[in-house]
């Protein structure tokens, strides 16, 4: 199974030209696996040109939180931001993407290999636990609260999973999504990371300006840097330094 995994990694990875947009999203149907006792998504025919209309047109229902999706601050606690008011930037930029399959139960910093004392403005986790396989995991490994204040103290804007939450599947404090929304950062979750290889990309995966939800659906995509491209931790430093100047 490993040598399965690198084999189509390594192959997407040179696949990936620079400027072609590479979708991690989850496909989103009837029957994609919704967290248990969530709403399911579905969709259904209105009018039909077989039946005589003069268009087709559907109708669709279900959690904000089926397929990929950012969380909002309110999904967690009241009185905190709504999808609305998500911040386009934090989902557009510089991202690292980290290869966490073999991991079980609790990851600390050093476990996520990243070069040292660099920024990490956006972080992508391939638990390879994902609905992307047709259905719900178990369990999947999740960041310790105190790798958590690490990276956001490194910069962190945007915390990405293709698991189904960024917290443990049976977690009620939710520490991990208060943390994040705390710090002044924002989260993706199922995103579908199966073929894309560890690291630097530019990642493109905005919210849908939908008003007052705790969740929005977000269509994610990465694209392979340029071969002269800057490192994100160079790109993160010279935004930085352009706040300054400005
Ligand atoms: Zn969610």
């Amino acid at each position: 199974m490993t040598g399965h995994t690198s084999e189509t990694s390594s192959g997407l990875l040179h696949g990936m030209l620079h400027g072609m947009l590479h979708d991690i999203s989850v496909v989103l149907r009837p029957g994609t696996p919704e967290w248990p006792g969530d709403t399911p998504f579905d969709c259904r025919w209105t009018c039909r040109i077989a039946d005589g209309e003069s268009v087709n047109l559907t109708a669709i229902s279900g959690s904000p939180h089926v397929g990929t999706h950012a969380d909002a601050p309110l999904h967690v606690r009241d009185g905190w931001a709504a999808s609305h008011a998500l911040p386009l930037d934090a989902f557009a930029g510089p991202c690292q993407v980290v290869d966490v399959s073999g991991r079980h139960g609790e990851i600390s910093l050093p476990m996520l290999n990243l070069p040292d004392g660099e920024p990490v403005a956006r972080l992508l986790l391939r638990t390879g636990r994902s609905i992307g396989d047709g259905s719900f995991p178990a369990d999947w490994p999740v960041l310790t609260t105190a790798c958590v204040d690490a990276l956001l103290g490194r910069g962190l804007r945007l915390l990405g999973v293709d698991a189904p939450s960024v917290d443990a599947r049976e977690s009620k404090a939710l520490e991990v999504h208060h943390r994040v929304f705390a710090g002044g950062a924002y989260l993706l979750e199922n995103l579908d990371l199966s073929a894309v290889a560890p690291g630097r990309y530019e990642l493109i995966a905005l919210p849908l300006r939908l008003h007052g939800l705790d969740a929005a659906p977000v269509r994610a995509a990465l694209r392979a840097l340029s071969p002269d491209a800057t490192t994100c931790a160079t790109t993160a430093a010279e935004s930085v330094a352009t706040d300054v100047v400005v």
